[in-house]
């Protein structure tokens, strides 16, 4: 199936092909018709399924097509992010992908001068990208005005419930048109997104594509067992004896992000680290390091993390395990995307086996365990954690540990995660 019987425009297929897309991922082969059909949309889909595409082209061929209000251009379509990087790297999409259409857009989000924001939104632009906060702010300001808007979009939509975004995405919606298409696009449904979707959407369109990163067709997924202080030592080695050359870090929190980048340093890797309470510029200079391979690693929280679009991330590395299950399925998302392979590598101490469990029930498989001479787990308390009714599995070696004891032992039963679509 190519682009070419999608129905969309000739503009937006030249643009395509320049990106040197060859053929549409499963989410566009049906969230681009779909758009194109005018009515609402619940989508499930994570990053690096082609979901930006898959929102942006229609889009753009919609605002093409609907008559537009005279004057200087009115804000026609909205997309709403949780992250700065998501709204930079969307935005980039939406004028990528229109190169070849006369549409305007601007991207929108804290932490930078407002400034050229409000030169960029009273000049009149038809699509804009933005963080909630930020947007209030320009609304508060009188920089925009929302009543034109005709197609609205929530991308990664779970996430910004989880960063307490509802408040500010109850106030945008009130401000907006009555009739309006609403699209809203989630990696995962809890009753807070299915709460929102019921709210917002009008007999909605359900797209569900099976989610590419659980599927691990694309991505390898290996565990390592190690004791907390020894992780950093193992990370190194493996590293330095693989020859990881791209390297994405999740550690739990800010501090801890700073001292993994500042110890791998020492250890002659050149790093650097990524999160909140660091300064926009900041950030972009990491991201930039990293992507221009001045940085191997990059080591960043879940938030900081979010929506980060690097090409062909080879290496994931879970320093410490996520609370949330969900968590891992995004940090995942990072590698493997568009067609290459990718290894998710979780570095895990004992006080860390109920996460693991949880992901492992979420993802309905276990996760294979490997063991480096010299980096064994003594493993002394993880025997005792195991879920109610498991067996002692001996499937592999590889849940052994130095000792020849079952550390990280644990048979999974297959349990349906609630509130997700059936097939994700
Ligand atoms: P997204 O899920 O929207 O963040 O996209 C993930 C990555 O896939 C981005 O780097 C896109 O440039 C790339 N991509 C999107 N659509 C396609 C396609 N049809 N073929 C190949 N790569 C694509």
């Amino acid at each position: 199936m190519s682009f070419n019987t999608l129905g969309l425009k000739a503009e937006l297929l030249r643009a395509v092909a320049e990106m040197g897309y060859s053929k549409p991922t499963p989410i566009q082969l049906k969230a681009i018709p779909a758009v194109l059909d005018g009515g609402d949309i619940l989508a499930a889909a994570q990053t690096g399924t082609g979901k930006t595409a898959g929102f942006t082209l229609p889009l753009l061929q919609r605002l093409l097509t609907d008559t537009k209000p005279a004057g200087k251009p009115a804000v026609r379509g909205l997309i709403l992010t949780p992250t700065r990087e998501l709204a930079a790297q969307v935005g980039e999409s939406v004028t990528n992908y229109g190169r070849y259409v006369p549409l305007s857009s601007t991207i929108i989000f804290g932490g930078v001068n407002i400034r050229p924001q409000i030169n960029a939104l009273r000049k009149g632009v038809d699509i804009v990208v933005a963080t909630p906060g930020r947007l209030l702010d320009h609304v508060r300001q009188k920089n925009l005005d929302l009543s034109q808007v005709e197609v609205l979009i929530l991308d990664e939509a779970d996430r910004m419930l989880d960063m307490g975004f509802i408040h500010d995405i109850r106030k945008i919606l009130a401000m907006l048109p009555q009739k309006r298409q609403n699209l809203l696009f989630s990696a995962t449904f809890s009753n807070e997104i299915q709460k929102l979707a019921d709210k917002l959407l009008h007999k909605p369109v359900m797209i569900e594509v099976a989610q590419r990163n659980t599927a691990a067709e694309q991505v390898s997924q290996t565990v390592y067992p190690i004791d907390q202080g020894r992780k950093r030592a193992l990370l190194s080695h493996l590293i330095g004896s693989q020859n990881w050359q791209q390297v994405l870090v999740f550690a739990r929190t800010k501090h801890g992000s700073n001292r993994l980048a500042e110890q791998l340093e020492k250890d002659g890797i050149r790093s650097t680290a990524i999160h909140g309470n660091k300064s926009q510029g900041a950030r972009t200079k990491a991201l930039a390091d990293f992507k221009a391979g001045r940085a191997r690693v990059l080591v960043a929280t879940d938030i900081a993390a979010r929506g980060l679009d690097i090409e062909q991330l080879p290496y994931v590395v879970n320093y410490d395990l996520p609370n949330i299950p969900e968590d891992y399925v995004h940090r995942i998302g990072r590698t493997g995307r568009a067609g290459h392979t990718g290894q998710a590598i979780s570095l895990v101490a004992g006080d860390e086996i109920r996460q693991l469990q949880a992901i492992e029930r979420l993802l309905q498989k276990k996760i294979t365990r490997e063991h480096v001479k010299g980096y064994e787990s003594r493993g002394g308390d993880t025997e005792r954690v195991k879920p109610a009714g498991s067996q002692p599995s001996r499937n592999n070696n590889n849940g052994r540990n130095a000792n020849g004891r079952n550390s990280f032992q644990s048979k999974q039963r297959p349990a349906r995660s609630q509130g997700r679509f059936a097939n994700a």
